[in-house]
């Protein structure tokens, strides 16, 4: 089994391992992350919605805190300007286009105003963008005329007169009056406006501590509404004010929080409301207070209408004066979406992940592989001749290092190549050469072996070896075959008397004369020192003597060397009886001892 493994593994292409590697390692790496990244996601869900619910919370209080600062801020200032002397507080036009300034250039303002001890008043306001100022003529008591403006305090029209506005009779004046102090009014319905609102007064203080008059101002609660719509809770998160006697002060809701009932507006009651989550959260804080006695802050998951919320209940304080109960409510589900979200974000991820090593891995494979083929490719030229073979290289790498040695040793070899080719050029014509001179030479010598060096003509060796030869394949009924010896007549005299070379010149020309007037299938050669044996086949006896004698005849008259010597010879015939080449020679000597005896130059046979 761990051989398969061991074989497998060694069977895998460089280019799959590397892909293979890079992709499994951080596939790896994308599991764990994924592994853990939902697992803690998971486990944090819970704490993670209380979390969130609780940061909500903190950003609108702080949000409530900065809406509520900004109309005491305003009267601040306008009582501390007063208190100066530089306003002159029986001008209701002056007074006017002060505090028109002020709501135009707070947004968050809605409407200021100032009255003081003898029922004067003077009081601006803005509603979507439509300005009204009110006043009564020189700050006394007296009729009411209610202007509509434009934004730099001029007077468009006259809306109404009230003969009957009493502000002293206001809670914001009274109250602020007792309290010598700053007051806020419980959220009411406006006289004008249809719309609830919430105001702070401040008194204005003579030197001695009297009451001269007091400044107020109003907002309108539809902003905290349009603010909590503007947070992102949750896809189907909502957010709740609630007053502590349960009226809906503002909600995230689109719905209205006032309602026509027998033809005045009145405040939703969070207790009444066709609102689940609201009645349902309100009832949750009424039973608190009935258990603990006291409502404490709390977060929790509701089940409402077969939905489980995350459900966050909280008390606002604005300094002592104000208490409101803040509802956020977010669905579970939201949570699970976000859980659904945050899977799919994980799955992208890896993914994508996924899609990196393999590109990773196809690219690192290319730049180790690509190099290796390359020189592999190269290799293999070589291998089918094409020495020098050259790889384009800028690396600087190890492969880059074995790139420029491959390069080298290319180089090299095909230096060493045309080397080594030159010298086998040379060697093989020197070999031509060679063989051409041993061809001549072994020619040369092997005339040579077989020549007489003085005649020219065969020699005894070769002549004898021949007539074995022949005699070798003759048969008694098969062609005939004769040979004759033939011996210069008294040539020793002839030496004696010319000279040994002129003895050697007749040798020769007698060699010659045979060579020449013998057939075509003849062959002759000498015997021995003046000596010559003529092998004569398919020739009878009769035949060989004719042949003979016509030689002798014919040689008896050339005329020989310098001195013109005239010789003759004697020969014997023999026909060939058997194979033996001893008996044919004998037989063939001893006729040419007969003619000798006989005389000399004849032939016998
Ligand atoms: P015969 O008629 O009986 O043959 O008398 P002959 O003188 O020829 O007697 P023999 O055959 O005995 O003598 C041969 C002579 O041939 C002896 C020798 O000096 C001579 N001879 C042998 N070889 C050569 C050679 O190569 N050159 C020369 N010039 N003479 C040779
Ligand atoms: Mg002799
Ligand atoms: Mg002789």
């Amino acid at each position: 089994m761990y051989c398969r493994i061991l074989e497998a593994f060694r069977r895998i292409h460089l280019r799959t391992m590397v892909i293979i590697s890079v992709t499994v390692s951080v596939i790896s790496v994308a599991v764990v992350f994924y592994i853990q990244s939902y697992s803690f996601f998971s486990s944090i869900k819970q704490d993670f919605a209380v979390d969130m619910e609780q940061k909500v919370r903190q950003s609108i209080f702080e949000n409530l805190d900065s809406y509520l600062k900004i109309q005491e801020s305003l009267n601040q200032l306008n009582t501390a300007i007063a208190g100066t002397g530089q306003l002159d507080l029986w001008d209701e036009q002056k007074l006017a286009d002060i505090l028109l300034k002020e709501v135009a250039e707070n947004s968050l303002v809605d409407s200021a105003y100032f009255a003081n001890e003898v029922g004067g008043v003077v009081s601006v306001g803005q509603y979507h963008d439509q300005y009204t100022i009110s006043w009564k003529q020189g700050m006394k008591d007296g009729e009411l005329y209610v202007y509509s403006a434009d934004r730099h305090g001029d007077l468009l029209h006259l809306i109404r007169t009230e003969p009957n506005y009493e502000p002293r009779l206001r809670p914001w004046y009274s109250e602020a009056k007792r309290l010598k102090d700053a007051f806020w009014t419980n959220v009411y319905v406006g006289n004008s406006v249809p719309a609830l609102m919430i105001s702070n007064s401040l008194p204005l203080l003579d030197e001695q501590g009297n009451v001269v008059g007091v400044f107020g101002t109003e907002i309108l609660l539809e902003r905290f509404s349009e603010y909590l719509r503007t947070l992102s809770i949750s896809p189907n998160g909502k957010a709740y004010l609630v007053e502590p006697g349960g009226m809906l002060i503002a909600s995230s809701s689109q719905e209205p929080n006032l309602l026509f009932q027998q033809e005045e507006l009145v405040p939703i009651q969070a207790q009444y409301s066709s609102d689940p989550i609201l009645s349902g959260s309100w009832n949750l804080i009424q039973e608190q207070i009935q258990k603990e006695g006291a409502f404490q802050n709390n977060t929790q998951e509701y089940r409402l209408e077969e939905e489980n919320y995350y459900l966050d209940i909280s008390c606002y304080y604005y300094k002592d004066a104000l208490r409101w109960y803040l509802i956020i409510a977010v669905p579970k589900g939201d949570y699970n979406q976000h859980n659904s979200m945050l899977f799919l974000k994980l799955t992208a991820t890896a993914a994508a992940f996924l899609a990196m090593a393999f590109v990773l891995g196809v690219l690192m494979a290319k730049k180790i592989l690509h190099p290796i083929r390359m020189l592999n490719r190269s290799v293999l030229e070589i291998c089918s001749g094409k020495w020098g073979a050259q790889i384009p290289t800028d690396r600087s790498d190890e492969l880059g290092e074995l790139t420029c040695s491959f390069n080298q040793m290319s180089k090299t070899i095909e230096e060493s190549y045309e080397s080594l080719l030159w010298q086998k050029n040379e060697l093989e014509y020197l070999n031509a050469n060679l063989e051409e001179i041993v061809r001549r030479r072994t020619k040369e010598l092997q005339i040579l072996s077989i020549t007489d060096e003085l005649t020219g003509i065969y020699n005894h060796r070769y002549i004898v070896e021949t007539l074995k030869n022949k005699m070798n394949g003759w048969k008694k009924d098969g062609e005939p075959l004769a040979i004759g010896i033939f011996d210069i007549d008294f040539f020793k005299q002839i030496n004696d008397t010319y000279g040994h070379l002129e003895g050697n010149q007749i040798l020769i020309t007698l060699s010659q004369f045979l060579k020449k007037n013998i057939r075509y299938e003849d062959v002759v050669g000498r015997y021995g020192g003046e000596e010559f044996l003529l092998i004569m086949p398919n020739t009878t006896l009769e035949e060989a003597y004719q042949l003979a004698d016509a030689l002798r005849e014919e040689a008896s008259h050339l005329q020989m060397g310098q001195s013109q010597i005239r010789m003759t010879f004697s020969g014997g015939i023999a026909a060939c009886e058997s194979n033996n080449v001893d008996e044919i020679i004998r037989v063939a000597d001893a006729k040419l001892y007969q003619a000798k005896a006989q005389g000399r130059n004849r032939i016998v046979s």
